[in-house]
């Protein structure tokens, strides 16, 4: 995909929203935008329909049913909802500590800060290996019976690693710990339709799944809704669990953007042996490129996480400027001058950290945008590495 020209390589920072979902949403903010939280009349009844409809088609994404999805503003509130809603009504349990992933996202580890400062919790985290698989026997040796949570993303949003999901599920839940999930980035990477036989929580995001900005939804096990508090508080929408009037043409942009994916493997195929092949001839430079992070069949189909060993990727990246759109780690880091705890938990130095950039693929990437990439990636190299030279001399 090219805007203007740029080509569009940073599809784990958002995805453009697909057409059917831009054409399914249109209505709702015509004449059918009515609240679906208006019970007395069909206008707000058709509005619950269509909410109702959405969730029922986020829910086969997963493998849930309806009425275990809550609608959200994104996947930082879901995550939020899981952990804090978890952590504040089981306070006064015996359960004490949380595990969470070494490469989890922001938004997860900022809320098990609060849990731990405000809360009393001990925060721990689980390491994972080279390829950023967590160490599942570290976790196992973690794992106690005063464990509340554990939280793992599924795909990470750096370097595209794939969890063992059911092999995760099996430790975590011989303790009686719940076992919640970010799933942010994984629609796109994995096929999610039994996810929800081995977590208790999972969280997501419309605008990363080619659905519109501001909505994410999280599902919640039926027996466990009981045991979350809100985050928010008023009218009781959303069975008491997130109060406000839901967004109705978000929450059907979201349903549609997660029917488009419930079948998606051939999509993702064709992604992988893209990226497989963009990876090769960057590696194929007469520059020291290496790759990040796991092997492609561990890997979300359309991240490549690269390192330019020697070169600054803040300046690479301004290089490339406008015709690359990429991402030195994730977007909600990005101007925090600190190396990704993601890739320096994978082994990596502060250097190499700074020397490596995301590039992230989808639905609208082509072949010929990556061969236009590679060879602007190429001379970009070649003009820092004359520069560097010069300033050396
Ligand atoms: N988790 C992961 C793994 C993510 O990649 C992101 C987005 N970068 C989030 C959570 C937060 O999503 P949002 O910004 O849509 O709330």
């Amino acid at each position: 995909m090219k805007i203007g020209e740029t080509i569009y390589l940073d599809y784990q920072a958002t995805t453009p929203p697909d057409k059917r979902v831009v054409a399914a949403m249109a209505q709702y903010f015509g004449e059918a935008f009515g609240n679906p939280h208006a019970s007395d009349n069909l206008i707000g009844w058709q509005a619950a329909q269509a909410v109702d409809d959405a969730a029922t088609r986020v829910g086969k994404l997963l493998g849930a049913d309806t009425d275990e999805i809550v609608f959200t503003s994104g996947a930082t509130e879901a995550n939020n909802l899981a952990l804090l809603g978890l952590g504040r009504r089981a306070s006064r349990g015996m359960r004490r500590r949380i595990l969470v992933s070494a490469i989890e996202h922001k938004s997860v580890l900022e809320v098990c800060r609060v849990l731990r400062e405000q809360h009393g919790y001990r925060v721990e985290s689980v390491p994972v290996d080279a390829a950023g698989i967590v160490d599942i026997v570290a976790l196992k040796n973690a794992l106690a019976s005063d464990v509340l949570a554990v939280s793992i993303n599924a795909v990470n949003n750096e370097i595209g690693t794939v969890q063992d999901i059911p092999a995760l599920s099996k430790v975590i839940k011989a303790t009686g710990a719940l076992f919640h999930c970010d799933a942010a980035q994984a629609p796109c990477a994995i096929d999610l339709r039994n996810v929800c036989d081995f977590v208790d929580l999972l969280s997501l995001s419309s605008h990363k799944m080619y659905g519109p900005q501001g909505i994410g939804a999280l599902y919640i096990r039926r027996e466990l809704q009981d045991e979350i508090e809100p985050l928010i508080y008023g009218g009781g929408q959303q069975r008491n669990l997130r109060s406000g009037t839901v967004p109705l043409a978000l929450c059907v942009g979201m349903g549609i953007a997660a029917t488009l994916l419930v079948e998606a493997e051939e999509e993702r195929v064709l992604l992988r042996r893209r990226r497989d092949r963009f990876v090769r001839h960057l590696t194929e430079l007469p520059w020291p490129v290496v790759l990040n992070g796991p092997d492609s069949r561990q890997r979300h189909p359309g991240n490549a996480n690269v390192r330019f060993d020697g070169f600054d990727a803040h300046e690479l990246l301004s290089a490339l400027q406008p015709r690359i759109a990429a991402s030195m780690g994730s977007a909600c880091t990005s101007g925090i001058a600190q190396p990704s705890h993601v890739l320096r938990a994978i082994g990596l130095t502060g250097e190499e950290a700074e020397a490596s950039i995301r590039f992230s693929f989808g639905r609208n990437t082509t072949d010929a945008e990556l061969d236009e990439a590679v060879n602007l990636v190429e001379k970009a190299l070649a003009a820092l590495a004359t520069g560097i030279a010069r300033r050396l001399a």
